[in-house]
């Protein structure tokens, strides 16, 4: 008897009909006030060494279809190791074929990463005595918003992540970044802290990400829209954070990423802002090119259009920043696929290649804040 779960941290499926293991019929569910749907994770259970064929009926429907052009799910046993599975979408529904080896297997969009992992990692952050941390203030759900500063610099280098739940490469990313930063030895992260001060937010967006959302918060915002007018009843976690950047200020700004369509990682500069100048542009390019160097992983052949002049959305973060605070502001995208550039098709873009990628951003941080005031 196979058994098709999803009621835990950040699951997300509806099992249609799962009587036989050769025609599974699944439907991902939308966020729970919003129609958003692209990221599923669940378990089957009781299927060791079954062949199993697993239909997932409503892609078709999904908010991102070409996310599932030449896309492979994820499996994993154990939560830590992630490998692709054989996907196939016809243009309507997205087929998956995989023979677990054992009883218990998950399947998602990309590598999940469930909140009592979240808690887990930044209690060993916390305790490293490396970060300073505090509390800034609670989701609506009653999640705790957990902030981590550290540097002696006095440029204020702003980094957060999640503010999509589905987008678990951020959380994964995020892992590589804060712990370079616990590493009493690391001598990159000695130089960046001499230089800057870091204002870290690992997750924005707990209840989204614990309610097995794609894209919203337990009210049903995008917080990745809701930057200029947020109200504490909606949106607190981009409230609180908002707040916070208005008294630090802020000269460098990160916000990291998934891109479900595009099979690369790069990154969006606020560009078309009202402000849009050669200042803003030549900052941009500067760390663009930094990272090329740097990072196999990077590229900049492939990303988002610009908007018209003057026309960039202030509701998006990383315009908002760099409109209030005429700083270095990028959005950071990672691919749900495979990093075209550098293919691993093995792993696909996966949780130990957003690690590595993470302190590659590290390095460049380090570099980049000597032009930045
Ligand atoms: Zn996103």
């Amino acid at each position: 008897m196979i058994e098709i779960i999803s009621d835990f941290d950040h699951g997300n499926i509806h099992c249609v009909d799962a009587s036989d293991p050769s025609n599974i019929q699944l439907e991902i569910k939308p966020d729970g006030k919003a129609d958003f749907f692209q990221w599923f994770n669940f378990r089957v259970e009781g299927a060791a060494d079954q062949p199993l064929t697993m239909t997932i009926r409503n892609v078709h429907r999904s908010s991102y279809i070409n996310g599932w052009k030449n896309y492979q799910a994820v499996a994993s046993y154990d939560g830590e190791a992630w490998f692709r599975v054989d996907t196939v979408f016809d243009g309507e529904t997205l087929t998956i074929n995989h023979t677990p080896d054992n009883n218990a297997v998950h399947y998602a969009y990309f590598a999940a990463y469930p909140t009592t992992r979240y808690r887990d990692f930044v209690g060993d952050v916390k305790a490293s005595g490396m970060l300073d941390h505090a509390v800034i203030g609670e989701t609506l759900d009653g999640q705790s918003i957990d902030y981590f500063k550290t540097g002696e610099g006095d440029r204020q280098f702003w980094i957060i992540a999640r503010q999509h739940p589905g987008e678990t490469m951020g959380s994964w990313w995020m892992e590589g970044f804060l712990t370079a930063l616990t590493e009493e030895s690391n001598e990159t992260a000695r130089a960046l802290r001499a230089k800057a001060t870091l204002h870290i937010i690992p997750c924005m967006n707990l209840d989204g990400s614990k309610r097995g959302h794609l894209r919203t918060n337990a009210a049903g915002i995008d917080l990745n829209r809701a930057w200029q007018n947020t109200t504490m009843d909606k949106s607190p976690e981009v409230c609180l954070v908002r707040e916070k950047m208005r008294e630090t200020g802020v000269q460098f700004f990160l916000d990291v990423h998934g891109d479900e369509a595009i099979a690369n990682n790069f990154l969006d500069s606020a560009i078309n802002i009202p402000s849009w100048d050669h200042t803003h542009a030549a900052r941009f390019d500067r760390f663009s090119s930094l990272l090329l160097e740097e990072s196999k992983d990077f590229q900049t052949e492939e990303g988002y259009p610009a908007p018209a002049p003057g026309k960039a959305n202030l509701d998006v973060a990383n315009n908002y920043v760099a409109e209030t605070w005429g700083c270095l502001s990028m959005t950071l995208e990672m691919p749900f696929k495979d990093a075209s550039v550098n293919p691993e098709p093995a792993q696909g873009w996966s949780p130990e290649r957003c690690r590595n990628f993470a302190r590659e951003h590290l390095t460049v941080m380090a570099q980049i804040a000597d032009i930045l005031r």
